[in-house]
């Protein structure tokens, strides 16, 4: 049987690196297995086009007057327990917070029918709200995190999981039982997850120490040979708060700073990142730079935890690799356009607080097309998927969102850029404009069928889907 393609035509945006935002209009994108196999430029007669073209059997998506495609969005700091109290409980900062809500809140997934029914909800609404790729950190019970992973490949989800180690400083009622078990389970949930996996390798198990406050010497060196002995990512927290870096320190009196303590645990590399950075002294910064270690950037968290203001632009001019978490539930958000969108306000008040006494400030701000980077390539670069994710290049995996910028709570009124439909969608958009969410080819998410129908009708609605789904004789 001959594979069917699936060729978009219409207007793409996506970025080629931070400075580089590329808008191609009457572009042509061709799918086939989930890979992009041919994106052409300034194609005007698409019919023309597929008549000279070689495929046999296709399906043609047209795009709208305000609609283009954008990659799919990754969102590189997520836990996926915190989602139930999501937008709650936002009174206390970083330490007290975690004591209070979060610890109380994680230690229901002990019940794997509670964790399976949490899970179902928090993976479909990432996937509405456009995150095709996702970096999870689950609890640290084992069989819930198999239900996580379970969830993640029944919806489609491109994502990192990883199991949650603890075995010093937690509460009695949210610990490992000794930092055997602990290891012991993460090897067998990694096991698990790999052999979920199967052959289209979505979801891939990221060893995952909670942070140096919660774990001991023999639990972090255990984890450092795991992720060498499997060859896997390494995630965890870093000077989010200064409580929390004055109770790591302390904790580890012969590490120079918070970030040598990962450093002296082998658990920081080209495959770790690190959520938050937001306190670092400069020997920090280039510690995180010389070991390619990545950062994500979680500025909704940042504000809500009153935790501080991260310097993104430091951070990319150390060529440090940057992305954008959400870290639900330290952020209220499951949505990357309001991470978009909190990383833009962090920037501003970077500036705002450097300024002189005469109001003058240097700093440079984030800029729109920066942050749709971040938001993409940057955060499949913090996860070493750049060469599979993040842009419509060639060979790339077609993760990708359908966005209709005139519908939902967006109005276009008047002559506008793409460029300026595209600053709409991401500062007043939401979930309501994204039409199609795929990964890997496959449409995982979107509006739903019922009102796609009313959109492809384009009776209802101003700017419908243009879809012409009808599948052709071989050419
Ligand atoms: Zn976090």
């Amino acid at each position: 049987m001959v594979e069917t393609s699936h060729i978009y035509y219409g207007t793409i945006v996506h970025t080629l690196s931070v400075k580089n935002l590329e808008i191609i209009q009457q572009a042509v994108l061709v799918v086939s297995n989930g890979i992009i196999v041919k994106l052409d430029r300034n194609v005007k007669d698409i019919d023309a086009y597929i008549s000279s073209a070689s495929c046999t059997n296709y399906v043609l998506h047209r795009l709208g007057e305000h609609e283009f495609l954008i990659p799919g969005l990754v969102d590189t700091h997520a836990h996926a327990p915190q989602y139930v109290f999501a937008g709650s409980g936002m009174d206390l900062p970083l330490m007290d917070w975690l004591n209070t809500y979060t610890f109380p809140s994680e230690s229901k997934f002990k019940d794997e029918q509670y964790a399976q029914d949490a899970y179902a909800k928090t993976v479909h609404r990432f996937l509405r709200n456009g995150t095709t790729t996702c970096s999870w950190f689950a609890t640290i019970h084992l069989a819930a995190c198999k239900r996580l992973v379970d969830t993640i490949h029944d919806l489609g989800q491109r994502a990192y999981v990883g199991k949650v180690n603890m075995d010093q400083n937690s509460p009695d009622y949210y610990v490992e039982a000794s930092t055997q078990a602990s290891l012991d389970d993460t090897r067998l949930f990694i096991d698990y997850t790999k052999a979920k996996a199967g052959h289209d390798r979505l979801i891939t198990p990221v060893v995952t120490p909670r942070f140096a406050v919660s774990c001991s010497t023999p639990l972090m060196r255990g984890l450092a040979d795991l992720a060498k002995e499997y060859r896997l990512p390494i995630q965890s927290h870093l000077c989010e708060n200064p409580d929390e870096i004055k109770f790591a320190c302390s904790l580890f009196p012969d590490c120079k700073n918070y970030t040598d303590i990962y450093q002296q645990h082998g658990l920081l590399g080209p495959d770790t990142y690190m959520a938050h950075c937001v306190h670092m002294t400069d020997d920090e910064i280039n510690l995180l730079a010389t070991t390619q270690t990545g950062v994500a950037h979680c500025a909704n968290s940042n504000f809500s935890l009153q935790s501080g203001v991260c310097d993104v632009q430091r951070l990319l001019s150390h060529g440090i690799k940057v992305g954008l978490g959400t870290d639900v539930a330290g952020g209220f958000s499951p949505s990357i356009l309001d991470a978009i969108r909190s990383g833009f306000w962090a920037s501003k008040m970077k500036k705002v607080i450097e300024r002189d006494m005469h109001g003058n400030s240097d700093y440079v701000c984030l800029q729109p097309s920066e942050l749709l980077f971040l938001a993409t390539l940057g955060g499949a670069q913090v996860l070493g998927l750049q060469d599979l994710i993040g842009n419509f290049v060639e060979g790339k995996a077609f993760d990708a969102l359908w966005i209709d910028a005139d519908r939902g709570n967006v109005d276009l009124i008047g002559d506008l850029t793409i460029f300026q439909k595209l600053e709409k969608f991401l500062f007043n958009g939401s979930a309501d404009n994204i039409l199609h969410v795929y990964v890997q080819g496959r449409r995982v998410s979107g509006v739903p069928d019922d009102e796609n129908d009313l959109a492809s009708s384009g009776d209802t609605l101003n700017h419908g889907v243009a879809l012409d789904h009808t599948t052709k004789p071989s050419i």
